[in-house]
């Protein structure tokens, strides 16, 4: 794990208005102080991000959040308290004390307060909510490890910190409670009927009001490995070297990984066995397709963004 000096250094440059890359629960993130516009801007430009996509803004607590909020609404206050700190992203209207570049424009923020010990320490240490989308270069596969963000931004940012292999292993849930109704607008492992039963009313699944709002996950090749990637059933692989990650094994390959059966061990090991299925550098890498369900719901979602083919 990490030195107290070591956050202590990197909560100093956050201050100062550096990047530094950090562990959370979902994937790694590259954060920056989300109230210092210019600080901000470094993110988009070591990303090669467009900055019309909006960023997270991560809290340490719930009052951090309210503090940046223009609304904070009942469904907000009783999300957060049965889900925070944990993997779920809530969009409220924004204070003017958001920067516009951090929301892409939007009057609109997403906000989340992340469980990961040095994430959490780090924000209370450095005493600023950070924006942090994943710590990779834009279209790129979202880094689970230190060592996947030293791949592929260790030239361009001195400070990674590296808190171990994420535990939840895919992006946030985000759901939007700023216009009254909640939408969900992106899946998660925090699930459409764990956000019902809490709200106890009936959630919204975003693909039409997600298109309003110039958001990343919309992009086609966002969580992508470079490798063509065929989302598969029952073994048919394409010609060719290739890499077959599978629950249920219907084929043989020259590179065969077997994931876990369920969901919540699938969606923790996902994106590192695509990042050493794309570093294999095969003709392509061949998924095939997870059981049904509802608990593989957000898995079938990063699943359909990193196929190139189906
Ligand atoms: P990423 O940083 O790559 O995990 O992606 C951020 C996600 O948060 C996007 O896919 C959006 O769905 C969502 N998001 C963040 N801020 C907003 C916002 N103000 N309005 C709508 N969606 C947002
Ligand atoms: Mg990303």
């Amino acid at each position: 794990m990490i030195s107290k000096t070591e956050l202590e250094h990197a909560a100093r440059l956050l201050k100062e208005g550096q990047l530094v890359a950090i562990p959370t629960e979902t994937v790694y993130g590259l954060a920056a102080n989300a109230l210092n516009a210019e600080a901000v801007a470094r993110i988009y430009e070591v990303k090669g991000r467009p900055a019309s996509s909006p960023l997270i803004v991560h809290v340490a607590s719930v009052e951090m959040a309210r503090g940046l909020a223009r609304d904070w609404p009942e469904a907000a206050e009783a999300l957060a308290a049965r889900f925070w700190p944990g993997p779920l992203t809530l969009v409220v209207e924004r204070t003017e004390a958001v920067p516009g570049i951090v929301t892409a424009g939007l009057g609109t923020v997403g906000l989340r307060m992340p469980s990961h010990p040095i994430a959490l320490a780090l924000i209370r240490l450095a005493g600023v909510p950070v924006a942090a989308p994943s710590a990779n270069r834009f279209t790129e596969l979202s880094p689970t490890t230190a060592e996947h963000v030293r791949a592929s931004l260790g030239d361009r940012i001195e400070c990674i910190l590296d808190g171990g292999p994420c535990e939840v292993g895919i992006e946030s849930t985000v759901l939007s409670v700023a216009g009254g109704a909640p939408v969900l607008l992106r899946p998660g492992m925090i699930s459409h009927a764990q956000l019902e039963a809490v709200l106890g009313r009936t959630v919204a699944i975003g693909g039409a009001v997600e298109g309003a709002h110039p958001s990343p996950g919309m992009h086609e090749r966002h969580y992508a490995p470079r490798t063509t990637v065929y989302l598969v059933r029952n073994g048919q692989l394409p010609a060719g070297r290739g890499a077959y990650l599978y629950v249920d094994r219907r084929a043989e390959a020259e590179f065969a990984v077997a994931m876990p059966p369920d969901a919540v061990r699938y969606a923790q090991v996902l994106y590192e066995a695509l990042h050493r299925a794309d570093e294999a550098r095969l003709e392509w890498i061949a998924v095939e397709a997870p059981p049904d369900g509802a608990e593989w719901s957000a898995v079938h979602d990063r699943l359909r963004r990193a196929a190139t083919r189906e």
